[in-house]
Formats: structure tokens, C-alpha cells, sequence
């Protein structure tokens, strides 16, 4: 009887975990928490897209592929050229060079015009307007920009996407941001030069925009015609950061956000900074610096600036101010490049660096005069011992 029930028991048992084995797969089967053996996916990038961009990348243009497309306004081309510009590769630079050499014949057609003012004084909302103005007759406007402190913010002030929005997608202007590695001097060279290319590709306006708190305004006043100085009513000259410097550089102030309860306001400003500017000596140029108000944001008083800076050509082509500017600037850049260059190829020399820091500690510590480890250093340098 025992035996018969254990035989039973085991068969019931076997019978139990078939049975149960079976409920358990099916089960398996139907739950939610059961995974599914994944089915390939597509990859997540497109190598199609990433063959294309490498033929691209590889496409590489000879200096007159470069020169030809950049004279018929391919601007495709004119970007990659002012990025071999803005490059720090020494080969870049040379092909950069050559191209700015062979655009040179075609350049100079056109008016520069400087714009400064702190931000926020509505600088690219004024050259949006007065663009708009320009290019809905035809004309080719390019902005360029100076901003030293762009490396630190990354381009936000200058390089920002969002402003301009209507320039931006206009097909008779070109916006670029500011280069944004280097020394001011050696920014403010790449922006001269990348004015070659835009006037080669045919931009016959060049608004060069910087912001009026440093150096940078003088670096933009000798590569440009005409210098526009924006200004707020009511905001102190120390609160706008306005040296008088920069003021007597200016051939016109604008009072920017003229309009509403501002107006009066604007216009009281305008006269004191009329005055303010019949206090410096005359310009070369036979022009008188003239102060105005404007509205950017409503376009009132944009066009009599626009106007303005076109009686400014007139006037300075016909007593040939206007040329001689330019050559006395191209002079200013040759010795500007050669002080880079010089600085440059000094600070970057073996030699140089080795010796530095014991000549900097020397001098700090009193042990030697600072002209004498200057002499040091320089005379190694040349090899003049
Ligand atoms: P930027 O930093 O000098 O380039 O100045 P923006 O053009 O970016 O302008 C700064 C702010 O001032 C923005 O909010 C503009 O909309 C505003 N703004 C610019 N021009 C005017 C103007 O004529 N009137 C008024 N009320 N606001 C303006």
C-alpha cells in the first residue's frame, strides 16, 4: 500500500511539473513583464548625411576656385574663406593670404561704416533697420562685427543667432559674427581683412559693429569711412562708458529709443552732444560731426541717418578725403601686422620662454633694471651680440 502510494505520489508529481512547466511558459508568453528579443535598429545617424559632409569636408578649393566664386558672391565660399581668415593654422593662413591678395583688385567698392555704443543701446536693432532700408532698393550689405569679449561669452553679444532676425534670412545681406580667438589687435586684422573678401564678393556696405566699452573702438574707427556713435538720453557718459575719445572719433551721434515719453528727452541730449562735438577741432574730412535722434525699433529718424552718412561719401569723394583715408589706413594695417607678427614670433620663441620667467623674477626682485632684461631678451633674440 506504502509502495502503491509512493509510486502514485511521484507520478502525480511528475505530471504536476509538466503541467506547470507548460502553464509557465505560456504565461511567460503573455506577461507584460515578458522582453521581447529586440529588433535591429536603424543606426541613429545617417550615413548617407555623414558620407556626404565627408566629401564635402574633403572638397578643398585651390586659392583661384576660391577668388572666382568669392567675385560671382558665392557666399558658401566666402564663409569658408573668412574661416581659412580666422584660422590659427599656419597653412590656412597662407592660403588666407593669397586669397586676400587676388581679392584685393576687387575690393574697395564700398562704404565701412563703424557702429559702437554699450550694449544694449540697440545697435543691431539700428543696423536691422537701417539694413532693411539698404537692401530693399538693392543694395549689398555685409555686418561684420569686433568683439573682444567674445571668446569669454562665446559670441553672445555679437555672435547671438536671434539677432537680426530679418537681415538674417534676407538674400542681399551677410551677417558674421565676430572671430573669436585672439588678442583685439589680432581680431580687429582678421575683420579688416575679411572686409577685402566682402567688398570682392560684392557687398557695396560694410557695417562694422563694436561695443563702446574698450579698445575696440579705435581698432574699428581705422578700418571704417564713417563712425556712428549711438547713445541713450539720460544715461550719464561714465554710465554709458564713453570716453572722449571716442566721442571725437565719431562723425555722427545718434540718440537711440527716441520715441514716446523719450523724445523730449532725446532731443535735449541731441543738442548738448551738438555742442559737445563743435568743441573739438575740425575734421581732415571738411565734415562737421552732426548729432540726431533716432527709433530704431519704429525706423523713425533711420533713413536721415542713412542720408546722412551718404552726403558723408559725397563730401569726402569729392575733396578726395575719402581716399586718402583708405590709404593712410592701409598703412596703419601693414605696421599694425608687422607689430602683431613681431610680438607674435617673440613670445612664441624657445629662447624667449625659456628666459622670461628667471628675467621676470630677477627684475621683480630688484636684481636687475626692467630696460636691461628688456635688452637681454631682445638682443638674444636678434642675435645682436
Ligand atoms: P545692442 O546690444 O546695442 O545690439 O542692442 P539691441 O539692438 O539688442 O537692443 C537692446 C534692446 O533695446 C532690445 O530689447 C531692443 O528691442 C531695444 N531697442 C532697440 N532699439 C530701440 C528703440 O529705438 N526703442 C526702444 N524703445 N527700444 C529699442
Amino acid at each position: 500500500m506504502i509502495f502503491f502510494n509512493r509510486k502514485k505520489v511521484i507520478l502525480y508529481l511528475i505530471f504536476f511539473i509538466i503541467f506547470y512547466r507548460n502553464i509557465d511558459i505560456n504565461m511567460k508568453d503573455k506577461s507584460a513583464l515578458k522582453v521581447n528579443k529586440g529588433i535591429k535598429q536603424p543606426p541613429s545617424v545617417n550615413n548617407d548625411a555623414v558620407k556626404k559632409l565627408q566629401l564635402k569636408r574633403k572638397q578643398v578649393y585651390s586659392v583661384s576656385e576660391f577668388v572666382e566664386r568669392i567675385t560671382k558672391g558665392d557666399r558658401s565660399i566666402l564663409s569658408q574663406a573668412i574661416t581659412l581668415i580666422e584660422s590659427s593654422l599656419p597653412k590656412h593662413q597662407i592660403i588666407a593670404q593669397e586669397i586676400i591678395g587676388k581679392c584685393l583688385p576687387y575690393s574697395g567698392n564700398s562704404i565701412r561704416i563703424g557702429i559702437t555704443g554699450v550694449p544694449g543701446v540697440g545697435k543691431s536693432t539700428f543696423i536691422e533697420a537701417i539694413g532693411k532700408e539698404i537692401t530693399s532698393v538693392g543694395g549689398k550689405l555685409a555686418v561684420l562685427a569686433i568683439d573682444p569679449s567674445s571668446e569669454r561669452s562665446k559670441g553672445s553679444i555679437l555672435g547671438d543667432k536671434t539677432r537680426m532676425e530679418d537681415l538674417a534670412t534676407d538674400k542681399n545681406a551677410y551677417i558674421r559674427p565676430s572671430p573669436s580667438a585672439g588678442s583685439l589687435g589680432g581680431v580687429a586684422r582678421k575683420t579688416r581683412e575679411t572686409v577685402v573678401l566682402c567688398e570682392a564678393a560684392g557687398f557695396d556696405t560694410i557695417f562694422i559693429e563694436t561695443v563702446g566699452v574698450g579698445q575696440s573702438e579705435t581698432a574699428v574707427h581705422s578700418m571704417v569711412d564713417f563712425f556712428l556713435l549711438l547713445m541713450l538720453a539720460g544715461a550719464g557718459d561714465e554710465l554709458q562708458g564713453m570716453k572722449r575719445g571716442i566721442m571725437e572719433m565719431a562723425d555722427a551721434i545718434a540718440i537711440n529709443k527716441a520715441e514716446g515719453d523719450n523724445i523730449n528727452k532725446a532731443n535735449l541730449a541731441k543738442v548738448q552732444y551738438q555742442n559737445a562735438l563743435h568743441l573739438f577741432p575740425p575734421k581732415k574730412s571738411n565734415w562737421i560731426a552732426k548729432a540726431t535722434t533716432c527709433s530704431a525699433i519704429s525706423k523713425k529718424g533711420v533713413s536721415e541717418i542713412w542720408h546722412m552718412i551718404l552726403d558723408y561719401k559725397k563730401l569726402t569723394q569729392e575733396n578726395n578725403y575719402f581716399n586718402t583715408y583708405r590709404k593712410e589706413q592701409s598703412k596703419y594695417w601693414m605696421y599694425e601686422t608687422i607689430n602683431d607678427n613681431l610680438k607674435f614670433h617673440f613670445y612664441n620663441n624657445s629662447d624667449v620662454i625659456s628666459k622670461l620667467t628667471l628675467l621676470e623674477e630677477k627684475v621683480m626682485s630688484g636684481e636687475i633694471s626692467s630696460f636691461y632684461a628688456a635688452k637681454i631678451l631682445i638682443e638674444d633674440y636678434f642675435n645682436l651680440k
